[in-house]
């Protein structure tokens, strides 16, 4: 089944980037904010002639994503989320149509995916914990247990009062692996309706771009090597479109030597292994983060064998063996030494 694909040897994991090629036009600049949000660094891109719609439009992307942390979080205890969790198992909550769409949303990805995208994963996050302090694996007994307590199918949507309602005492939901994306598409509209022709939103890596860099090229998503970072391997063209990676490279637990990522396979309570890395492209921000995850729990095969049945969109992994798959339609270019790595926004 893998011969279906481009195999190419690389040596190490993805480090995605955007390049602002440095011939800026006096016309027209690329304005930037860089600060922390949803717990991630973002960095939000304005190109304008004007600097101060430029700002503007900075400010109220940072805005729209400050909204949606406060109405999505799972930690922030005053979120609508937290509500619905605390009330896990006793009653429905009603909530804004934004947040019942977005769990509506999620839920058809679980389906489309056979349940390896589910916003119910939080259960497992009793056991394993990704912050460097785990040391043991635990008891199969104790994994076993906890699936039980995570499933899609019992998260439970009343469209007429605009109600979740989570059917076990011990469930919980979270959107760490859909959000970003969600935040990324919002802030681009807003930044958009404030008449910025052009720009960037990238949460860590995940990022939408929109329109064209200040000297009228494309933006480019430079794929580089992080044993050697300043290395760009190839490029891909990234417009209109969004590009987000998941990866074990950031949050992980590293036990016995053995390093486990930070998404979890709620068929099995396990940490997913078998990829390194998994980029998704498309034009919706929100499918490619809750794809790169979901690809990144199927594995190399059956990951690029969904990936291949969906129109418009396209993906490149990393496998534990350092091999590089790409999906059919995936084109990458491989420029040498483009002067643009000197020029990295992150
Ligand atoms: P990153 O946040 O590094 O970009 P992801 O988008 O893949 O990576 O999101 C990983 C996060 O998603 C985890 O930290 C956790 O909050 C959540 N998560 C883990 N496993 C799953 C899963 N199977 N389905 C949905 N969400 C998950
Ligand atoms: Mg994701």
């Amino acid at each position: 089944m893998l011969s279906n694909f481009r195999l190419l040897p690389l040596i190490a994991l993805l480090l995605m980037q955007v390049a602002v090629l440095a011939q800026d036009t006096p016309a027209a600049k690329a304005h930037k904010k860089v600060l922390l949000l949803m717990g991630t660094r973002f960095e939000l891109v304005a190109v304008s002639d004007n600097e101060q719609q430029a700002t503007n439009a900075i400010d109220a992307g940072v805005e729209e994503i400050k909204r949606i942390e406060a109405l999505i979080s799972e930690w922030q205890p005053t979120s609508q989320t937290s509500a619905i969790n605390r009330a896990a198992g006793s009653m429905p909550v009603q909530v804004d149509q934004e947040l019942y769409d977005l769990i509506y949303r999620s839920i058809k990805i679980s389906k489309l995916t056979g349940g390896a995208f589910d916003i119910s994963f939080a259960a497992a996050y009793k056991i394993w914990k990704f912050d460097g302090s785990m040391k043991q694996m635990p008891s199969p007994e104790q994994v076993a247990a906890s699936i039980a307590h995570i499933g899609f199918e019992n998260i439970v949507l009343d469209p007429r009062n605009r109600s979740i309602f989570l059917k076990d005492p011990e469930m919980k939901i979270g959107f760490g692996a859909i959000g970003k994306g969600y935040a990324a598409n919002k802030a681009r509209d807003v930044m958009r309706k404030k008449g910025v022709k052009a720009g960037v939103v990238n949460a860590a890596g995940d990022m939408i771009t929109w329109g064209n860099q200040p000297d009228g090229q494309p933006w480019f998503v430079g794929i580089a090597d992080p044993a050697e970072q300043d290395k760009v391997f190839s490029w891909l063209t990234a417009n209109e479109t969004s590009v987000v990676t998941s990866g074990d490279y950031e949050k992980y637990a590293e036990i016995n030597g053995k390093r486990y990522a930070h998404i979890i396979d709620p068929r099995t309570g396990y940490p997913a292994s078998g990829l390194k890395s998994v980029t998704i492209i498309c034009p919706d921000a929100e499918l490619a983060d809750a794809l790169a995850t979901a690809v990144f729990v199927l594995g190399p095969e059956e990951g690029l064998d969904l990936v291949n049945q969906l129109k418009g969109v396209e993906c490149l992994m990393i496998t534990v063996k350092d091999e590089m798959l790409t999906s059919g339609n995936l084109h990458l270019h491989f420029y040498q030494n483009r002067q643009a790595s000197a020029n990295m926004t992150n």
